[in-house]
């Protein structure tokens, strides 16, 4: 009996098999057909089954070639140079940026060792770095390489392990970023900043003897008065002396009666005894009174070295108030209200800066003003203490509001200012953990409010 092999199901190259018909072939019985069935079917299936895997195979070579592409275009536009070498240093791998670096092909580079193009001097350095992976970890340093055009490039390297597959450690995967042109622009910028804080101690310098100045003045004045009244005192107290000295000699010489009441009337005796006294007071306050400017100017000194003291705020403001009123000559009226009993801890001379500052700049902005007026208040506010400048001046136009704590900002003419005042007192109040800022009153004029912290 022939029979046609009948498929249901048909598998690539199916036509072949179902076209065969066993009488063209063979004549079978029935369990040698069937055997021949089984095998064409198994034929079939494995055929199917290498068609599939063929086909997978192709996806996956061309995932594989696709993922390929995209680490090398990623590894190519890295512009930090890379290099993959073995344990040994051997060069696995390197990505453009380091073949421009070295000025080679690839080919030339593949096979020879990272050390060759480190500096001699560095190749200790560049063997510490291959051993990273060894601790776990990656390594980090500065390597000089041997650049294209005899140049000498300082790469900031970093240095980490290459694992396989079972976590084998087999070599190491360098990056590394230019830093030789980094390092010079820093050492420029260094360089730039230790002038401009070597400038600016200049200029800090040289307000502090701009303010020394003014503080001399304003001592010079005050002192002025007192020494002025002393001088006379003494000059006074020696024209008595030589009349005394005059009447008592006519006495002792045994002039008689009447020729010493004349005397004793021409030379003034009487006038001279009584007025002996309230001289010699007032010579002993004007001593000191000068004595007490001595000590006040003991007490300031500019720099910031030594222990902080305690200020007391109220003598602070009159000094630094007064000494600028006199420096000035100004007219002013100057009215200081300050609560009792406010001290803080502060180097007094610096303190007395930003207050001869503040109170220089409101007398410079009352001239010509009808009551040209400066007030001082002090007070305590919670942990703070706040002293409040205020003048009826001209005011700050709103456009200069925000820049008058500026270094070299001023609207004063040449040799009038400098305009290093605000900006000092401002980094001297910050200094001590406090703030100072202005606005201007409504009444007109402007108003400098420092808040110190009790703890500065
Ligand atoms: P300078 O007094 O040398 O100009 P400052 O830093 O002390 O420098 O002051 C900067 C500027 O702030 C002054 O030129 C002035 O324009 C302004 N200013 C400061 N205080 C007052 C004030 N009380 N009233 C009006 N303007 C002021």
């Amino acid at each position: 009996m022939t029979k046609l092999i009948e498929k249901t199901e048909r598998p690539p190259g199916e036509d072949l098999i179902s076209k065969i018909s066993l009488p063209d072939v063979f004549a079978l019985d029935d369990s040698s057909e069937s055997m021949w069935v089984d095998v064409i079917h198994r034929m079939d299936e494995v055929y199917s089954e290498l068609l599939r895997n063929e086909t997978d195979l192709e996806r996956k070579n061309a995932e594989l070639e696709e993922a390929q592409t995209f680490i090398s275009s990623v590894v190519a536009s890295v512009s930090d140079i890379l290099i993959a070498c073995g344990s040994d240093g051997v060069i696995r791998k390197v990505n453009p940026a380091f073949l421009s670096l070295v000025g080679m092909q690839e080919a030339a580079v593949i096979g020879t060792r990272i050390f060759d193009y480190v500096v001699e001097a560095d190749r200790g350095e560049a063997e510490r770095l291959m051993s990273a992976g060894h601790e776990g970890r990656v390594l980090e340093g500065d390597l000089h390489f041997s650049a294209a055009y005899g140049r000498e490039e300082c790469l900031a390297m970093r240095c980490a392990a290459l694992f396989d597959g079972r976590r084998r450690r087999f070599g190491a995967v360098l990056t590394g970023r230019p830093i030789s042109e980094l390092r010079r622009a820093y050492q420029a910028l260094h360089q730039a900043h230790l002038e401009l804080q070597q400038a600016q101690r200049k200029l800090i310098e040289q307000e502090k003897m701009a303010s020394l100045g003014r503080l001399v003045a304003g001592v010079a004045h005050e002192l002025n008065n007192p020494i002025s009244f002393v001088y006379g005192n003494i000059y006074t107290l020696d024209r008595y002396r030589r009349s005394l000295a005059h009447y008592l000699k006519a006495v002792h010489q045994g002039a008689d009666p009447e020729e010493i009441g004349t005397l004793r009337r021409m030379l003034k005796i009487d006038a001279i005894l009584s007025d002996i006294e309230p001289l010699l007071e007032g010579t002993i306050e004007g001593a000191d009174r000068i004595s007490d400017i001595v000590k006040n100017l003991r007490r300031l000194s500019f720099s910031k070295t030594g222990e902080l003291q305690p200020v007391d705020v109220d003598r602070l403001l009159r000094n630094a108030a007064h000494l600028a009123l006199r420096a000035k000559n100004s007219l002013a009226n100057l009215v200081i209200e300050s609560a009792p009993g406010l001290v803080i801890d502060a180097h007094e001379g610096q303190m007395h800066q930003v207050f001869v500052n503040l109170v220089d700049n409101a007398l410079d902005a009352v001239v010509g003003r009808d009551n040209p007026r400066v007030w001082l208040a002090a007070s305590r506010r919670d942990d703070t203490i706040e002293i409040v400048v205020r003048d009826n001046g001209s005011g700050i136009r709103e456009d200069n509001l925000g820049n008058i704590f500026e270094p070299f900002f001023t609207t004063k003419t040449v040799g009038e200012g400098t305009g290093l005042g605000l900006w000092i007192s401002f980094s001297i109040i910050q200094d001590y953990g406090g703030t100072i800022n202005v606005r201007n009153c409504g009444t007109g004029g402007a108003e400098f409010r420092v808040l110190l912290p009790l703890d500065s």
